[in-house]
């Protein structure tokens, strides 16, 4: 009977952490100590062992559903090295040159694309030809062109695409979320995206225009131009930008160093964000409505993520962003499920589109329409 007590107790403890899950799926939780239901595992390699790929392997080893299966790499040492790391078979482990036979290899089911941002298109393109699911990381694709491109051949290769847009399942995001959607904070006329921090080495390829597709915008900014869509609910109508440069040594052309940037919803709101690769402490979200506000910071560093509301200091407890990305990307690719906010190409594409428009805002000085929906 305790038991039982103890059970219903901590359930009612989980339907106020997390108000936007089932009662079965909060069952399963405190059963498991999953956000997860049980079901066939999704099998992943990982494409680019670099600083972020670590860190995603890092964190699936505590995953329920994903798991570390393969890698693909350029780095004859880095493969030797995971293999004894992860416990990964020779027969799962592919270079750049080779990775296409992954397609008769029935132990991955899908490849997670980690490598420099100019590389997504090719690689998320040859892996679905392969027939394996794709993730990809942010942002998809250099332009909304590539990024169309990448959504089209998953399509043709019936294999699903989504996007490594790990605040999507973070639970304070997820809080707030539930409240505008409930209607909690009212009538939303404004969100504040700031998104920055100061870059190193001038020679890595995230200031390479080649290699990155521009600058700041592509690689942080990008947080706030994603979270004014899922904070406001509504997809921008119009962009406007403006860009500054205190030092064009560092950042050449193509590369962005700080761009302002505003977008206008259809209901009125407007979003006003800061992206920037000069000053540090940059994190913050804000969003405010005609019967409360949200805010967040930091809002999409690697956590613990901090916030309140009108209501007060928002409680839910941090989880390893990635090894709950990956345990709900494998109930998405497996079990169909639907994430609370999407993480679909058709997700990643949106902000490619946003990206385009803000660049042309820049570039021309003038108000850019947009067409999303
Ligand atoms: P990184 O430089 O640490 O790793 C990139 C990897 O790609 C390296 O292992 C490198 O060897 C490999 N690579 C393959 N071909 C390459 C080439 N032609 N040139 C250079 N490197 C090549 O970078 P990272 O920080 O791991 O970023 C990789 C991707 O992950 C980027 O798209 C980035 O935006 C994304 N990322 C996402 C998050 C997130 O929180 N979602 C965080 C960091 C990075």
């Amino acid at each position: 009977m305790n038991s039982r007590r103890n059970f219903l107790q901590k359930l009612a403890a989980s339907v106020a952490a997390f108000p936007l899950l089932s009662v079965e799926t909060l069952a399963s939780i405190e059963q498991t100590g999953s956000l997860v239901q049980d079901g066939p595992p999704l099998r992943v390699a990982i494409m680019g062992l670099g600083s972020y790929g670590t860190r995603v392997a890092e964190a699936m080893k505590d995953c329920k559903r994903a798991r570390l299966t393969g890698v693909v790499s350029g780095t004859p040492a880095k493969i030797t090295s995971w293999q004894s790391k992860y416990n990964i078979p020779a027969k799962n482990c592919y270079n750049y040159e080779n990775f296409d036979r992954i397609k008769d290899n029935p132990d991955i089911d899908a490849v997670y694309v980690i490598t420099p941002n100019a590389l997504h298109r090719e690689h998320a393109i040859r892996a679905a030809k392969a027939g394996k699911h794709v993730i990809c990381e942010k942002p998809m694709a250099l332009n909304a062109k590539e990024g169309q491109e990448m959504v089209d051949a998953c399509k043709k290769a019936n294999v699903k695409l989504l996007v490594g847009y790990r605040m999507h399942f973070e639970p304070k995001t997820l809080e707030i979320v539930r409240m505008r959607k409930e209607g909690e904070l009212g009538k939303i006329l404004f969100f504040q995206g700031l998104s920055g921090f100061a870059i190193g080495d001038p020679g890595q390829w995230r200031l390479t225009k080649e290699l990155a597709g521009g600058g700041a915008l592509m690689d942080i900014g990008i947080y706030s131009i994603n979270g004014a869509r899922y904070m406001v609910g509504e997809e921008p109508v119009w962009v406007t930008a403006q860009e500054t440069k205190t030092d064009p040594q560092k950042f050449k052309p193509g590369v962005d160093e700080t761009i302002q940037f505003q977008l206008g919803f259809p209901g009125g709101a407007v979003a006003s964000c800061l992206s920037t690769y000069s000053m540090n402490n940059l994190d913050r979200f804000f969003l405010n409505g005609s019967k409360g506000f949200a805010e967040l910071q930091p809002a999409t560093g690697y956590g613990p993520i901090k916030g309140r509301t009108n209501k007060g200091e928002l409680t839910q407890p941090h989880m390893t962003h990635q090894t709950i990305q990956m345990d709900e990307m494998a109930a998405i690719i497996m079990d169909g499920k639907q994430a609370v906010v999407p993480v679909d190409g058709e997700e990643g594409l949106r902000d490619l589109k946003i990206i385009d428009a803000i660049y042309k805002a820049v570039a021309t000085g003038k108000k850019v329409e947009l067409k999303l929906l």
